[in-house]
């Protein structure tokens, strides 16, 4: 039997743990592995495009256990009334090959971009930073706030997005979440968003490229945390904004980067720094408080890797429903796969009950 996270058992766990908490580990896990990176298996995504989005499969290995991710990107979906980024992946064992573990990756992407995102600015944003702009405030706003408010300190949150009711939603849901001491504030537009925050975080979709920061925009010391352009003919920042000669740019995976992220509008020797090099100490997240640090995040496998094996260890270990599928045959005899269907139902084992309860 294979391990089954669905949204129900994330929903679970990230309350078990309170989503403070659970991206506080998430984030540990996704850093540990950055500093064992020649360990990893790595190679850009595949991605198979079409006029209205991508569909894209994102494998890694660190010769134990193997995950790959099965994720979309279609920016008008929403107008369907169906979801911009969803995802499924699967953690596997190198030994046998056999898949230990089929899990829902909608949430895990959010969480774990979010994870990412508050990693790189724990090495590339000013100490003492407390604002935040939030430019695209969709499905993974949410998830960068209580990141960035948890683990990076921030203190006001300020938002903006073309679509009001996607920042009225936002709004709501930080209402709710009452994260503590957090004061957030509306805006009318980009560059009033922008105005005197520490940290920039631009997550907007849009199948183009988009220049949602302009370079009058950016102030000396800014931390841009530029998450929304992850696709080729798909990027947020005015490509001057990354040629300022105060301005470092930090991928996590350069081969990947130069196809998908913001330096694709760069030639091929525009000299970028990888996520692993900074913390791994070989090069500076940021040298002085007036440098411009600019995370140029895509999403990379080695993400989700980290987010498969954390859930999955929660699975295991943590109270509540442990589901299991019946996703590949349990046989006597190995060399016997026709019994399965020679058999008649009746007769053949009988799986393993689906779920199984785990005491506290
Ligand atoms: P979403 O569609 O739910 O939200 C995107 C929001 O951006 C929408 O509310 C939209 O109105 C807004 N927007 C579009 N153009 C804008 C503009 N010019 N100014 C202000 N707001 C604008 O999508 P999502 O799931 O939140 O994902 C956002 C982006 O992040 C997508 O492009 C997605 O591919 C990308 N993404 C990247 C990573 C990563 O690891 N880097 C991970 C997940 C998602």
């Amino acid at each position: 039997m294979v391990d089954f996270i669905g949204i129900r058992r994330v929903q679970e766990l990230v309350a078990d743990l309170g989503p403070a908490a659970f991206l506080a580990g998430l984030a540990r896990e996704i850093e540990a592995d950055y500093r064992r990176w020649s360990e990893f298996e790595k190679s850009p995504r595949h991605a198979t495009h079409s006029p209205v989005g991508v569909i894209e499969l994102m494998p890694t290995s660190d010769g134990r256990q193997y995950a790959f991710k099965y994720v979309n990107g279609h920016p008008k979906n929403t107008a369907k009334g169906l979801l911009t980024v969803m995802a499924f992946g699967v953690l596997a064992d190198v030994e046998t090959g056999y898949p230990l573990l089929l899990s829902e990756m909608t949430l895990t992407t959010a969480l774990r971009t979010a994870a990412t995102s508050a990693v790189a600015a724990r090495w590339m944003a000013r100490r003492d930073g407390r604002a935040m702009a939030l430019i695209g405030n969709g499905s993974q706003a949410e998830f960068q706030v209580i990141a960035f408010h948890h683990l990076q300190g921030i203190r006001e949150v300020r938002l903006y997005d073309v679509d009001p009711d996607a920042t009225d939603k936002l709004e709501d849901n930080l209402a709710r979440l009452r994260l503590e001491g957090l004061k957030v504030v509306r805006c009318r537009s980009s560059a009033e968003t922008v105005r005197g925050a520490d940290i920039v975080t631009t997550v907007t979709a849009d199948k183009r490229n988009a220049t949602i920061l302009t370079p009058e925009m950016i102030e000396p010391g800014m931390h841009l945390n530029a998450v929304g352009g992850d696709c080729p003919g798909k990027t947020e920042l005015h490509a001057d904004i990354l040629r300022r000669t105060d301005a470092r740019v930090v991928v996590e995976f350069e081969p990947q980067s130069r196809i998908e992220g913001e330096i694709q509008q760069l030639p091929a020797d525009f000299p970028v720094t990888e996520l692993t090099e900074v913390v791994n100490g070989r090069k500076p997240g940021r040298v002085n408080d007036a440098e411009v640090t600019i995370f140029d995040s895509v999403g990379f496998a080695l993400q989700d890797f980290s987010a498969l094996r954390y859930l999955h260890r929660l699975h295991q270990q943590r109270r509540g429903t442990r589901a299991t599928i019946d996703l590949i045959p349990d046989l006597d005899d190995p060399k016997d796969l026709f019994s399965v269907l020679a058999m008649p139902l009746d007769e053949r084992k009988r799986p393993a009950p689906a779920t199984e309860r785990l005491s506290a």
